[in-house]
């Protein structure tokens, strides 16, 4: 099929059929252009389609996590909990794919290889594993920010004869752990969530810990049909009012920010905090706005959290492990369901190894110096190559045949987080370089989705071919961004995150998202209103 306009095959190739995927090729529906996705998986839902392990669950209430782009569609879907479970979180997808006639346009079991930007034609050529090589003046890689899984190269991991899996890509048949003996490595957000779920049915459960994490309870319930009616009643006012807050949710909490939590009393401190705890979820992680830019400030609310876990966990010493040493919030902050009570089950066990490494995995266990302990399964909860890996998994090439993986060598560099110099026509959704996942998810993709379709409309309408970001404007956003993650914890040199590329062995350290989604979208609004200032247009 050739596109009558441009001798193109498509107008617009999309890269993944997650939440991001779906809502940009229902733009382009709208717009009646031709669009193909290409999805790697055998369904719709990205990181909620890959991510299957036990206890997965969203930890933004689901009211806020789901498409505002249809009034119908917020009006008609019922979320069962407050918080998700990811079954839930895919049959919403799989909803959204059948209400817009999405899947004739979705190329499934098929992984994009190279994607070469022609410079005679202003197009993008484009392969994938499946054989497929077509053309297509724009390139959207809707590829997430946590969907290029981790595997850390732990000396004999292949050498395991027992069950081998991974969070971020959990079988879709599940897994019955039941009589089974379980060592699960990370303690970040998946190791976080599976740990309860799995105790639960392992005979034995041995985590091991590098990092102590800062897990908040969720505190889920089933929903409330009270609370629901009365969002629904007003839901885009309740929209318009995340769309607002810095994080791009938690209006509804508003009302707690407060001042500098150092100018109260201990005693006042602690209630405010409690208050926060109780009310669960990221309400404690936003409730006063110095925790992240104050070293004082976020020792208080770090050691609120400590004496919680000391509340909760009844063996001193194991307590005492998992009180992380970290800034509270430089990384991701975590909402769990029972986690730190999992440590008092008699099954569960904890083994740190941030002073003492896995020296290795053997064919029947895991060993640390003479310590060796056999499973039947293990479990790697390690998390993602984050922001950058699933752009940089794809051969992408631009202007000059110059490769992604060159140009972003020492980081990603972008303009906006949604173009990088050099390749042109090129669109990533949620990129490094935007609020992303500093944000809820789906407020940013919408916006960003929004942003490119209007610009694709804007080249229609002027009779542009080509649109790239200038080096200038490039730079100069580069920079910004790194000057506003100084101005945090998160960049605290003890605090090795994803977000700075610390995970993954080798990759460059820099903070790769942006703070602030509503600073954020006046600047991507102002550079329309401004004729699309930074970027040159041919
Ligand atoms: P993660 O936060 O990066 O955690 C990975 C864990 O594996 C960390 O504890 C890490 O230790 C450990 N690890 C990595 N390599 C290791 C090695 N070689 N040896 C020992 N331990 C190792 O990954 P994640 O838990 O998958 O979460 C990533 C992000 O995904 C979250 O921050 C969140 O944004 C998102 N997520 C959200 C939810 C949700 O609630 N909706 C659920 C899951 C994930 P170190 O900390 O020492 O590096």
């Amino acid at each position: 099929m050739t596109d009558k306009n441009t001798s193109t095959d498509f107008e617009v190739v999309i890269v993944g059929a997650g939440f991001a995927g779906l809502y940009m090729l229902h733009k382009m529906h709208e717009a009646g252009r031709t669009a193909r996705v290409y999805e790697a998986g055998s369904g719709v839902g990205g990181t909620w389609y890959w991510n299957r392990y036990p206890g997965a669950r969203v930890d933004i209430q689901s009211v806020e996590y789901s498409y505002s782009f249809s009034e119908e569609l917020q009006q008609e879907w019922e979320w069962p909990e407050k918080y998700s479970a990811q079954p839930d979180i895919l049959k919403y997808a799989n909803h959204v794919a059948d209400r817009f006639d999405l899947r004739k346009d979705i190329q499934f079991g098929t992984r994009v290889e190279s994607a070469i930007f022609d410079e005679e034609t202003s197009s993008w050529d484009v392969t994938t594993d499946q054989g497929d090589s077509v053309k297509a003046q724009f390139f959207v890689m809707a590829t997430g920010c946590l969907s290029a899984a981790n595997k850390p190269d732990i000396p004999g991991r292949d050498n395991f004869s027992g069950d081998t899996y991974y969070t971020a890509t959990w079988p879709k048949e599940g897994v019955d752990f039941t009589g089974k003996r379980v060592g699960l490595i990370g303690t970040g957000s998946s190791a976080v969530q599976s740990t309860p779920v799995v105790a639960e049915e392992a005979e034995s459960l041995t985590v091991y810990q590098r990092t102590a994490s800062y897990s908040l309870p969720s505190n889920n319930t089933p929903t409330d049909p009270e609370f629901v009616a009365e969002i629904k009643a007003n839901y885009s006012d309740f929209r318009a009012a995340n769309r607002k807050m810095m994080a791009g949710t938690g209006a509804q909490y508003a009302a707690m920010l407060n001042d500098p939590i150092l100018t109260y009393s201990s005693e006042e401190q602690d209630r405010l905090l409690e208050a926060a705890w109780d009310k669960g979820g990221f309400t404690f992680a936003s409730v006063f706005p110095d925790v992240v830019t104050d070293y004082d400030a976020n020792e208080v609310a770090a050691n609120f959290a400590r004496k919680k876990i000391a509340e909760i966990v009844e063996d001193e010493a194991t307590a005492k492990l998992l009180m992380p040493d970290i800034v509270i919030g430089c990384k991701r902050m975590i909402i769990d369901s029972g986690y730190y009570e999992t440590f008092n089950k008699p099954n569960v066990d904890l083994v740190d190894i941030k002073n003492h490494p896995i020296d290795e995995i053997t064919e029947s266990g895991i060993r640390i110096g003479d310590d060796h302990r056999e499973f039947d399964a293990i479990i790697f909860a390690t998390g993602f190559d984050a922001m950058t890996g699933a752009i940089l998994n794809v051969d992408i090439r631009g202007r000059g045949g110059e490769s992604i993986r060159d140009a972003w060598h020492a980081g990603p560099r972008t303009y906006l987080g949604l173009t990088t110099v050099g390749f042109p026509n090129m669109f990533v959704v949620t990129g490094p370089g935007s609020p992303s996942v500093l944000t809820n998810m789906i407020v940013s993709i919408e916006q960003h989705v929004e942003w490119i379709d209007e610009c694709i409309n804007y080249m229609d309408d002027n009779e542009f071919s080509t649109i790239d970001a200038s080096l200038p404007a490039q730079d100069a956003w580069v920079d910004h961004v790194n000057k506003e993650a100084e101005n945090t914890l998160r960049t605290d040199p003890n605090c090795n995150s994803w977000y700075l590329g610390a995970n993954v062995e080798g990759k460059t350290r820099v903070f790769m998202p942006l703070a602030g989604f509503p600073a954020y979208k006046k600047k991507c609004d102002e550079v329309v209103a401004a004729g699309y200032e930074g970027f040159s247009l041919v």
